[in-house]
């Protein structure tokens, strides 16, 4: 399926986008090809594009491809993992450049940002992306790029993607969204005005806990977007093809997971919200939570992930944790199984993150048996 993308349905672009019948064999599941290397022409040509799979390879173009069409993108570049696809964006700047960052994301990036890409020569300024005249006051003349997460990790602020792009188009710079917790059936970036999307297809996009990969879409072709391809062929951290066979896999079944870990991260969240041992519950979807309005606007549906504040403090939580039996005591997110973790003893000496807090994946089991897991667990 390569044309008309654009009249059919998400639920059926994630399982057509980027994929055809193999032409040697008639197989409808694509083979993988573990080759790293093709065969030129007599003439010396390369007649389906393919010279050596650092370059490209059949199941990473499909897998780009497929992703390119689910985000309504004009290119996408895929990596070995979500770090790699954040650090090959962010290093598509120039040293010299300023980068606005929001002051709640993902540890990971934000350690690529202080101790590697600082000392490279790129400036990050974290600022309250809630607060619009925050992003106004932090601008300056070298500002290049916005980035930001929304809902971010751990503490589910959510940022308004349109009214941020305006303001960095209306300044000339250009705007990068971190979408692995929502993916576009949750949330759709280039639609809302941003330049780039970038994904940890690690999470929700593969969806089984069982790959790593990253990417990143571009709305439209552009110098920037250039050197994100210089940066994935020439350094390499790609996903081989066997990781990219896994990431399409999963992304055949992507809408209706979604709409199933939200469904049960609603039930969770407001059963959790009731319950007297805990003290906050951040999650989108609740009516009290500040970013309501925003995600109401900018989100089709609430996502999987929230984080819990837990009464009577880290011990508390600690207990909570040590106490649960369905779920999960592990990092990460975006799986079939729920996961509960202590964040900030995963975050290291950077973290910002509150003591008492227990970040929650919602995974695809019943509600029912997720919820009373939690109220056992709480006592
Ligand atoms: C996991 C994650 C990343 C990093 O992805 P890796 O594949 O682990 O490198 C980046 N951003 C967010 C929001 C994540 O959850």
């Amino acid at each position: 399926m390569t044309k008309h993308h654009t009249k059919f349905a998400l639920e059926t672009l994630a399982i057509h986008a980027g994929k055809q019948v193999d032409p040697a064999t008639g197989a409808v599941v694509p083979p993988i090809h573990l080759t790293t290397t093709f065969e030129r022409k007599l003439d010396g040509s390369y007649p389906d594009g393919y010279v050596y799979t650092r370059a490209d390879n059949p199941n990473r173009r499909a897998l780009e491809e497929c992703l390119r069409v689910l985000e309504g993108g004009a290119a996408c570049a895929a990596f070995s993992s979500g770090s790699a696809a954040a650090a090959a964006l962010l290093r598509s700047f120039a040293p010299g450049d300023t980068v606005l960052v929001c002051s709640d994301l993902y540890h990971g990036v934000r350690n690529i940002l202080i101790n590697i890409l600082q000392p490279w020569g790129l400036k990050p300024v974290f600022v309250d992306m809630t607060d619009m005249k925050a992003v106004e006051q932090a601008w300056t003349d070298s500002v290049k790029l916005l980035w930001l997460e929304t809902p971010t990790n751990p503490m589910l602020n959510i940022y308004d993607i349109s009214a941020l792009a305006d303001m960095a188009h209306a300044k000339g710079a250009q705007v990068a969204v971190d979408g692995t917790w929502t993916t576009p059936i949750v949330q759709r970036p280039l639609e809302l005005g941003a330049d780039f999307v970038m994904h940890a297809t690690t999470k929700y996009l593969a969806g089984h806990s069982d790959v790593l990969g990253g990417a990143i879409i571009a709305k439209a072709e552009s110098e920037t977007f250039e050197q994100v391809r210089y940066i994935q062929q020439l350094e390499g951290a790609v996903p081989s093809p066997f990781d990219c066979f896994l990431v399409s896999r999963g992304i055949s079944t992507l809408p209706y997971r979604m709409r199933a870990h939200s469904d049960n991260a609603m039930k969770v969240a407001k059963f959790l919200d009731d319950h007297p041992n805990v003290h906050t519950v951040h999650y989108p979807g609740l009516e009290h939570h500040p970013g309501h309005g925003i995600a109401n606007k900018q989100m089709a549906m609430m996502g999987g992930m929230m984080s819990i504040q837990v009464s009577g403090g880290v011990e508390a939580a600690t207990n909570v944790m040590n106490r649960v039996k369905l779920f999960h005591r592990a990092t990460s997110l975006g799986g079939v199984e729920s996961l509960l973790e202590h964040r900030r003893s995963v975050e290291g000496d950077l973290s910002t993150t509150p003591d008492d807090l227990l970040r929650v994946s919602i995974g695809l089991e019943h509600p029912d048996d997720l919820i009373n897991d939690l109220a056992q667990a709480l006592g």
